[in-house]
């Protein structure tokens, strides 16, 4: 058994970010990050989603991860092609003319407007990992959370096993971070959650459908290609050309969304290569091996069909890109309303801890009222109260899996904004540890003034031109 002040669960962007800020914060602080991968930055690393979409989030250390890996692995991305029936992909090239602030906004601008940051996944999470060890956070790869004790309103332990070979052995805590993406830890301890489309009734959104669905946000199996000197096509492994692919294949166009990375290679993200309620209802391998066999099938079709006969196949990431599984129901749930409301109307606007501007955008599948859920005009931010489960005090939760709806989460889930509520739960751990108080009693004042987030409004206010 180990004791730790503040225990982490998954090291993608959230668990960076939450990881990274409690160190700071609180030098002294026992803080343990655990994650099943064996490099940190999940999704966006080892899923291979190594795009910062366009959007406002925060004023904090996405800055410093991206002066770390200038300029040699990340850059800008500009879109050179747009999405077509007759060519369906978008394509984004590194740009060197345009700025890092330009990638912080994407309400409002047109599509050509706008600038996203694309990185190499291995130089992130290498990054990732020096900055969390400067810090003295103590970091265990490859291991996995599989149990939690629990006494009254507080959590006690997790239990964790290694996953290359040893024992399960147990790790107490003051206090729990959850940044494991589908809220697994929170899911153990029975707190409220939810999965897919809630009804229209439960929360009065405009375009939720009248009824619950499984329905969630599609699945994306991400690969890369390499510049090849002369035109052809790679041989397809056996598993694509199985009738039932192909039968997928002939009845499905899915939009590739292209993006260059540093070294002219390109990452290609296909959505969705599974709808999401279908991927969630078999085992994880299962769903692996069928996205997989797609992902190959499809990028035959782009290399034979769209132009990509000058590139080949390099390497499949070893982490399926879920863009959407469970989520806690918390002491509040963020909404299309306020997603739609923005910054000055929306409420509990003083609870602000991270800021979002992406479209409502919840690819494949849906059921939601209306035509598709557009762009928005402005940014909204993410209350704390998004972060606590009801059910304990000393559990708080910072990424996707957070207390969002289906349509919200459909908008904030970008990688820089759950970055954000990492830091926000990094920051308010730090201030729990202080004065020995539960999540529920810290001072978000205190929280919002640490991270900037005042300032940061105003600023974000002043780029869109909106009065207060
Ligand atoms: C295909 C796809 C495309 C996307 N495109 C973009 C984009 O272009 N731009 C953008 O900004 N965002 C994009 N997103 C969204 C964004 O990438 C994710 O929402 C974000 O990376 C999620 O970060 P996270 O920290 O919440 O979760 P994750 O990055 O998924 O991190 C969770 C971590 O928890 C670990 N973990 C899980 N369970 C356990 C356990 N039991 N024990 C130990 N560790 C565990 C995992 O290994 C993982 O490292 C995309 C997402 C997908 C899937």
């Amino acid at each position: 058994m180990i004791e730790t002040d503040i225990v982490i669960i998954g090291g993608g962007s959230g668990g960076f970010g939450a990881a990274i800020r409690a160190a700071r914060a609180d030098p002294n602080a026992r803080i343990l990050l655990l994650d099943s991968m064996a490099q940190l930055g999940g999704t966006s690393t080892v899923g291979g989603v190594n795009v910062w979409q366009a959007g406002i989030s925060g004023p904090g250390v996405h800055y410093e991860l991206y002066a770390r890996l200038a300029p040699n692995a990340i850059g800008i991305g500009k879109i050179v092609h747009l999405y077509s029936k007759e060519e369906p992909y978008g394509f984004s090239r590194i740009d060197p003319n345009s700025s890092y602030e330009s990638t912080l906004r994407t309400a409002g601008l047109a599509k050509l407007d706008v600038r996203r940051v694309h990185f190499e996944p291995d130089a992130m999470a290498a990054a990732m990992h020096a900055m969390l060890r400067e810090a003295g956070v103590e970091i265990r790869y490859r291991t996995r959370f599989t149990d939690v004790s629990v006494q009254g309103r507080r959590l006690v332990s997790i239990t964790v096993e290694p996953l290359d070979g040893g024992a399960p052995y147990t790790v107490r805590s003051k206090l729990f971070i959850d940044c494991s993406g589908g809220c697994h830890l929170a899911r153990a301890a029975e707190c409220s959650m939810a999965f897919g489309e809630e009804p229209h009734d439960l929360y009065g959104e405009p375009s939720a459908p009248d009824s619950a669905s499984p329905i969630v946000n599609g699945i994306s199996q991400v690969f890369r290609v390499k510049p090849a000197a002369e035109a052809g096509v790679d041989e397809l492994p056996a598993a694509a050309c199985a009738p039932e692919i192909q039968d997928w294949l002939a009845t499905h166009t899915p939009a590739a969304h292209i993006t260059e990375y540093p070294n002219g290679d390109l990452c290609v993200n296909v959505l969705p290569t599974m709808e999401g309620a279908e991927f969630h209802s078999m085992p994880y391998p299962e769903a692996q091996a069928i996205a997989q066999a797609r992902m190959h099938a499809h990028w035959r079709r782009m290399q034979t069909d769209y132009g990509f006969d000058r590139y080949r196949f390099k390497s499949m990431f070893p982490l399926v890109g879920i863009r959407e599984s469970h989520r806690l129901v918390g002491r509040y749930v963020l909404r299309e309303q306020d997603v739609r409301a923005g910054l000055l109307c929306q409420p509990q606007r003083q609870e602000i801890i991270a800021l979002a501007d992406h479209a409502l955008d919840t690819h494949g599948e849906r059921t939601v009222r209306g035509g598709k859920l557009k762009h928005l005009e402005q940014p909204y931010g993410i209350p704390y109260n998004c972060l606590l489960p009801a059910e304990y005090d000393n559990l708080i939760a910072g990424s996707r899996g957070a207390s969002f709806s289906h349509i919200a989460a459909s908008s904030c889930r970008l990688s820089r904004t759950m970055m954000a509520l990492g830091e926000a739960a990094g920051e308010a751990s730090a201030l729990a540890l202080r004065d020995g108080t539960n999540y529920a009693d810290v001072d978000v004042d205190a929280i919002r003034e640490r991270i900037g987030i005042p300032a940061f409004e105003e600023k974000a206010l002043s780029v869109w031109g909106i009065q207060a």
